[in-house]
């Protein structure tokens, strides 16, 4: 069985081609520029790569060029598209609607609209995406995979902010949380690594890319995490603010003569790492400039890690006890002194890494010493296996 896992951005789509027996990538690429003038990069697997600029007026045409380049002769893993099973969408807001994953048809689209509100930067692009696809394949069943859903069994003290209740009755005003398949794949390899059942395992996970949320996950379910109503609230992010005090939204805005969403671009685009170091988004450019005696990208760097740990802290408050904290996502798969400096915080759980075992990027492993009373554990993420997997689980039933 292949499955085609779709990740559609505004502008962008990403895809990979998984054959579900090997759990092996056949194909993957990115078409980027859609609506502006159009990039496709084709990856099949031991053949050429497939780079060209190509005309993108919309997201429908990306799908058919990605399609043909599943099916062509010379750059193609597939003799035809009958040999795609399934196609699974990764979705960003499902709302409260939507705890799991789920099979696509018009119904589930029109409800799956009615959380555009909430997500209006991905959801319409989701949709669309979406919609190409069932245009271009009508016989292939479709998934969707929540990004939030995930987080839907956060008990209401979690859940909710202290606004006036009716804010929550009437727009549904809560914290949602995203990466939700990256926090359920990660748990539960992790319980599965240390060869403990899911169902009393109480783990952290901290996925930290250039989109950063904590989660707290007690018996292979989130009971908290950092990501809020959107994915701008938690840790400083690369562009993005995390939590703030409310109430610098009007000060700015008064002092910088700015209007609401020239201060919430502010807060997404140009704050978070970014904004404190001046430098750069991406943590390899802020070890480069904090290496060479920059000092706000030195404190760009406390902020995030200092931010993280107390996350951590309050989560192991939460769990009442932790049995693993784990890394992933870019960050926390490769940046070895950000995970030091972040466990360097963590000496009150009894936490303590071994400087040797944390010297490593991109592989499942154990990177605490022997001694600690917290696994620490860096187990890489997989949303696309992730969502490949629940395609293929819901086609089946
Ligand atoms: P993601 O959003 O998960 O792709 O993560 C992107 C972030 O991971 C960027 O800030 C990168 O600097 C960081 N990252 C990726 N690879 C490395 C690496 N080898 N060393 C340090 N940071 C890395």
């Amino acid at each position: 069985m292949k499955i085609l896992v779709i990740n559609c951005g505004s502008s962008s789509l990403k895809y990979q081609l998984i054959d579900m027996e090997t759990e092996e990538v056949i194909a993957k690429g990115l078409c980027e520029r859609i609506g502006i003038d159009g990039h496709l990069v084709h990856k099949p697997e031991g053949k050429p790569v497939l780079d060209k600029n190509i005309d993108m007026p919309d997201h429908t045409v990306a799908v058919s060029l990605v399609l043909n380049a599943l099916t062509d002769p010379v750059s193609g893993v597939i003799s035809s598209l009958s040999e795609i099973s399934a196609v699974g969408h990764r979705i960003v807001h499902g709302g409260e609607k939507f705890a799991d994953a789920v099979v696509l048809n018009d119904e589930v689209i029109a409800e799956i609209e009615k959380c555009n509100d909430l997500a209006p930067l991905h959801n319409p692009a989701n949709i669309i995406g979406i919609r190409s696809c069932q245009k271009l394949m009508p016989n292939a069943p479709m998934v969707g995979v929540f990004d939030t859903a995930f987080h839907q069994t956060m008990p209401e003290k979690a859940y909710l902010y202290a606004l006036p209740y009716e804010y929550y009755e009437k727009y549904k005003v809560r914290r949602y949380g995203f990466h939700g398949t990256s926090h359920s794949f990660v748990s539960k390899r992790a319980a599965e690594f240390l060869n403990i059942p899911l169902k009393d395992s109480k783990i952290i996970v901290c996925h930290l890319g250039n989109g950063s949320s904590i989660c707290a996950v007690d018996g292979g379910k989130s009971i908290d995490t950092s990501m809020g109503l959107t994915p701008l609230e938690g840790v400083a992010m690369g562009t993005r603010s995390g939590a703030i005090d409310p109430a610098i939204i009007e000060f700015i805005a008064e002092h910088e003569h700015m209007d609401l969403p020239q201060v919430m671009n502010v807060l997404n685009k140009k704050s978070g790492v970014y904004g404190v170091s001046g430098v750069s988004s991406d943590f390899r450019d802020l070890a480069a400039a904090a290496e060479a005696g920059d000092h706000r990208a030195q404190i760009a760097l406390d902020v995030f890690e200092y931010q993280v740990a107390k996350y951590i802290g309050s989560y192991a408050v939460a769990l009442g006890r932790v049995d693993a904290i784990v890394f992933t996502a870019g960050i926390g798969e490769n940046n070895i002194s950000a995970r030091e400096h972040i466990c360097s915080y963590l000496s009150v759980l009894g936490v303590k890494l071994d400087a040797q075992k944390n010297n490593v990027r991109g592989q499942e492993t154990i990177l605490s010493a022997d001694d600690s009373k917290v696994k620490v554990l860096l187990i890489p993420t997989n949303e696309e296996l992730a969502i490949a997997r629940q395609t293929k689980e819901l086609v089946q039933r």
